[in-house]
């Protein structure tokens, strides 16, 4: 038993040293590290630990979650020849993430599309549906992204999703990764769901290869629990079925948990109404369409009155970056204005209606009477 196990190892080991993916993955790093670290089959492996060593360089990415992983499998021969030696190592990359400031706190392979939907998608294996969630963008979906580990991508979930009281809803669907080894993380993940963690923080029921949740604490894990419900569609791939699951799971949502174990402490802030704009050094603006031609024109002028530039175009977007390069704009809350009046005036052009230009608030009065006598228009003065 042990020399089959042994020779396997020196085989997958192998490998790996032939496989530059793998020179940069916490999987390999972990694992000869491991076998090195113990004298079980030392006389054996130790040349090719060494040459397997040889050939680390930085750590990329803990685990690419590759359909073969060569490590994986010397990982899980040493465990069948000598598990009482292999229950006190650490075989897989199980390092604790750092956190940032922000949601989501923990970096992962994931889309975010709205702080304050109810819906997190988890796509497992199948990373082109996350792709296709993204663009299609359901009301209701907040987050979505894939799932390769049974141990650091479940505790990343976790932590991400709990530092998001929104969250409400996680979709697992997809296909679960099913290597020679089986991390498999969905069936790990849905195992959570049911039967929550063991006293050495092992997921009760996974059938992963280490489903061991060893950076987040148990309150961490009861409240995802608790305030999360998990939807199973493991093996669907269809975008449009889980876009409906997701918006059937947001016209339920309950609202924002109470009681999140860890949460960012990002908030929403009401703001008040809309100051008075200060009146731009650079001039002021008149914006308007020219149906005849099907372009939209932007005159520019001095705070004296004296027109010094006209642009024409055909959307907003090409006339406001026109302005910005040109110069004719100094301050943020007159670019706010411009363009939002740019975007009411290209409206307006495509649909054929009236287009009246906003009167802007009045200039701020000490600013503006800093500012030898203002002829603007009537209407046009920012
Ligand atoms: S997951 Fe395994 S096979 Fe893939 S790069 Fe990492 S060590 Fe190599």
């Amino acid at each position: 038993m042990a020399e089959f196990a042994l020779k396997v190892i020196q085989e997958q080991i192998a490998e790996a040293i032939h496989a530059p993916k793998c020179h940069r993955c916490g999987c390999l790093h972990k694992t000869v590290e491991a076998l090195a670290d113990t004298q079980a089959g030392q006389s054996e492996l130790a040349p090719v630990l060494a040459e397997a060593k040889s050939v680390f360089t930085t750590k990329e990415y803990d685990c690419l979650g590759c359909a073969v992983c060569y490590p994986a499998i010397a990982a899980n021969a040493f465990s069948e020849a000598y598990p009482e030696t292999a229950a006190g190592l650490d075989l897989c990359p199980t390092e604790e993430t750092e956190e940032r400031s922000g949601w989501p706190p923990l970096s992962g392979d994931y889309f975010v599309l709205r702080y304050r939907a109810p819906v997190a998608v988890c796509t497992l294996n199948s990373p082109q549906i996350a792709s296709e969630l993204r663009d299609l963008a359901p009301e209701g979906l907040c987050i979505v992204g894939t799932l390769h580990t049974e141990n650091l991508g479940i505790e990343r979930i976790i932590r991400n999703v709990n530092a998001n009281p929104n969250l409400r809803f996680l979709i697992i669907c997809g296909q679960d990764t099913r290597q020679r080894i089986g991390h498999l993380p969905g069936q790990s993940l849905a195992s959570l769901f049911a039967n929550g963690v063991d006293e050495r923080s092992r997921v009760i029921g996974a059938q992963g290869k280490r489903p061991v949740l060893k950076n987040v604490s148990a309150d961490e894990v009861t409240a995802f629990r608790q305030n999360t419900e998990l939807i199973e569609l493991v093996d669907e791939e269809r975008p449009s079925v889980i876009a409906h699951q997701i918006t059937r799971c947001a016209s339920q949502n309950p609202g924002a948990a109470a009681g999140s174990a860890s949460h960012t402490g990002i908030e929403t802030v009401l703001v008040d109404e809309a100051k008075p704009l200060v009146l731009d050094p650079k001039g002021y603006f008149v914006v308007y369409p020219e149906s005849r031609r099907g372009t939209l024109v932007l005159e520019h002028y001095t705070n004296k009155g004296v027109l010094d530039a006209v642009l024409e175009g055909h959307t907003a977007g090409a006339l406001y970056q026109a302005a910005i390069s040109r110069k004719l704009i100094s301050r943020l809350d007159h670019a706010s204005y411009l363009g939002r009046e740019l975007a009411r005036a290209e409206q307006s052009l495509k649909e054929g209606t009236p287009y009246v230009q906003d009167r802007a608030p009045e200039p701020d009065q000490a600013r503006a009477s800093s500012v030898s006598s203002c002829e603007c228009p009537e209407g046009s003065c920012q």
